[in-house]
């Protein structure tokens, strides 16, 4: 099937408040042009460098979200233009990201990184430090950054059930948050694999790159 049928076939399926997210990593701007053409304008990357050069190359009306784990220093490279960040895992990356936001006079959006994988090598942080984040006083007064809702990768794994209670403990958790923190509106979990088993726990965002694009090489 081409790029403009896989798309449309899994935007078939989602409910109308979700957001799919193309993701786009290791693949060349002339493949992405082809999903644009087919009218898809969301698109993500995993490393800041592929994404700055496609954002240059590409057209300005495309909403780009870095999905990747972030390095701190690499933050100034897209703050002028990165439509939401996924994988902020620590209370300094969010200060560096209000920093490079109030650079540029944005308020940039992100979402806390949950680890609700078994695997001790994913990124993220507790649910008990996503709480002390977010009431902080530290927190608060960063202006030019939104918190709009969590981010989390299941365990790689064929074992659905154990996905399937890795994302509805952190679907609880989304709920239990959000009656504190009206402001969250995101959840982005489910990838290729998983987006289903995503979609029955309370996802608004999925991450689907091979199920659209075809398989990578790498990453
Ligand atoms: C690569 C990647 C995806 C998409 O993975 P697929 O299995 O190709 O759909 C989703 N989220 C993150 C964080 C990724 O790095």
């Amino acid at each position: 099937m081409s790029i403009a049928d896989n798309l449309k076939h899994i935007l078939a399926t989602l409910p109308e408040y979700v957001t799919l997210v193309a993701v786009s990593k290791t693949k060349p701007a002339a493949t992405i042009l082809e999903a644009y053409d087919a009218g898809h304008k969301v698109f993500g990357e995993n490393k800041v460098q592929e994404l700055v050069e496609k954002y240059e190359q590409l057209p300005k009306d495309i909403e780009w979200h870095m999905i990747g784990h972030l390095q701190r220093n690499k933050v100034k490279y897209m703050a002028h233009f990165v439509h939401l960040i996924h994988g902020v895992d620590s209370f300094k990356t969010l200060k560096e990201i209000n920093k490079q936001g109030a650079k540029h006079g944005r308020v940039i959006k992100c979402l806390l990184q949950a680890r609700i994988a078994q695997e001790e090598t994913k990124f993220g942080l507790t649910f008990e430090e996503i709480e002390t984040i977010l009431g902080s006083k530290e927190f608060q007064d960063l202006e030019n950054i939104k918190i709009a809702g969590l981010m989390a990768m299941a365990s790689f794994t064929d074992n659905e059930a154990q996905i399937r209670s890795e994302f509805s403990s952190l679907h609880s958790f989304y709920q239990k948050l959000n009656t504190q923190y009206p402001t969250l509106e995101v959840l982005s979990i489910g990838m290729s694999g998983d987006y289903q088993l995503a979609l029955e726990n309370g996802s608004t965002m999925i991450r689907v790159g091979s199920a659209i694009f075809g398989a990578r090489n790498y990453n």
